[in-house]
């Protein structure tokens, strides 16, 4: 029997060993046939997990990396960056640090982005903005944004402006419906909802994106999209990628789409948040807003010292996360995504219950 996963920090998240395992096979040339291949097929599953038409990429970065591209990519001048905790805020740092002229439009910790807050910050400042920024799933918070809402709130009011999303801690645990919610730019490290080791990106963009870049022509070498756009089109990539990532990438596809399938996977997800609320109400509350808690990530604020259940939990062999930026010392969080089990969570949450009570 496999041993269950003791490691529950929202990304990186415990990975298989059978994984670990794949991503040993010897090394192939980045421009051999075999890897023109298996890199075709990625691509190919990847549309499948992003549900779009639009073209795909695996970069070899951390998702901060790609971040930074889509906005060196897609925004000459101004943007509009939606902030609820720790991880949308980065957006507004990388924007700020790019010398781009940014907006910011916070609805607070714990919360999610404010459908009518937008529409209204749209419409009152009338201003063009070259893209706006969304973040699917908020991991410090433990909150899951509507993106739907969201970006059709944009195409509304903003007809022009590029949507840019952050699905790093949402990707392969809920849905991502790139097309149907009309997203030019959705981007997650592979650390999370893919279960893989960290290392790289994998990113979709829509061809409204693809323009922009073109008329954009300080974009930098590493990041340029319309390089591995013409890359992508032969099933290959710029620059040499991080190949054992990719076998990797390969089978953990391969185990999402045609053996787990999405469905399943996304009611196992389902099923491993509402666990953890149940189990954990006696002596933690949800930190943020229980309408929108994420099905990948709980952020939870205990009656005990959250430091003290974290190294208590430490010693009897089980990690999980802490708390992140403004909620660092009142919450810590459970990493409920990937490839852990129900199984695994329960005999977790079992211990936690002991030490959380003690
Ligand atoms: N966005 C979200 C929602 C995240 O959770 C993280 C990392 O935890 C990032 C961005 C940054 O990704 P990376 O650490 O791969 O650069």
């Amino acid at each position: 029997m496999t041993e269950l996963a003791k490691f529950f920090v929202p990304g990186p998240t415990w990975v298989r060993p059978e994984i670990l395992q794949a991503m040993m096979r010897p090394m192939i040339g980045h421009r051999s046939p075999e890897f023109r291949e298996m890199y075709g097929r990625i691509r190919a599953d990847l549309k499948t997990l992003f549900n779009t038409t639009g073209d795909t990429f695996v970069v070899t970065s951390s998702g901060t990396g790609v971040m930074q591209a889509a906005l060196e990519n897609c925004v000459k001048r101004r943007v509009l960056v939606t902030t609820c905790g720790a991880f949308s805020e980065r957006w507004f740092n990388i924007a700020q640090s790019l010398g781009l002229d940014v907006d910011r439009l916070d609805s607070g910790w714990g919360n999610a982005v404010d459908p009518a807050a937008l529409a209204n910050h749209l419409v009152s400042r009338r201003a063009q903005y070259d893209a706006v920024t969304l973040t699917h799933n908020e991991t410090s918070t433990g909150i899951t944004n509507d993106i739907a809402t969201l970006a059709a709130i944009i195409r509304d009011e903003s007809p022009d402006t590029l949507v840019l999303v952050d699905a790093v801690s949402s990707l392969a645990g809920m849905p991502v419906l790139t097309d149907e919610w009309k997203l030019d730019v959705c981007l997650a490290s592979v650390q999370k909802g893919l279960a893989l080791p960290p290392g790289i990106t994998v990113v979709t963009t829509s061809e409204a994106a693809l323009e922009r870049a073109r008329k954009h022509p300080y974009r930098g070498t590493y990041f340029d999209f319309l390089e591995y756009k013409k890359k992508a089109d032969e099933d290959s990539v710029p620059s040499t990628p991080s190949i054992p990532h990719i076998y990797g990438l390969e089978r953990q596809l391969d185990e999402i789409l045609r053996v787990e399938t999405l469905e399943k996977r996304f009611a196992r997800h389902r099923e491993m948040r509402d666990i953890t609320l149940e189990r954990t109400a006696s002596y933690a509350t949800i930190a943020g807003d229980r309408t929108y808690a994420s099905t990948t990530v709980s952020a939870l604020r205990p009656s005990k010292s959250a430091d003290s259940i974290r190294s208590e939990m430490k010693k009897r062999g089980f990690t999980i996360g802490g708390g992140y930026g403004e909620w660092k010392d009142s919450t810590f969080r459970i990493g409920h995504m990937g490839d852990i089990t129900i199984d695994a969570l329960n005999a977790m949450l079992a211990v936690l219950g002991e030490v959380a009570t003690a």
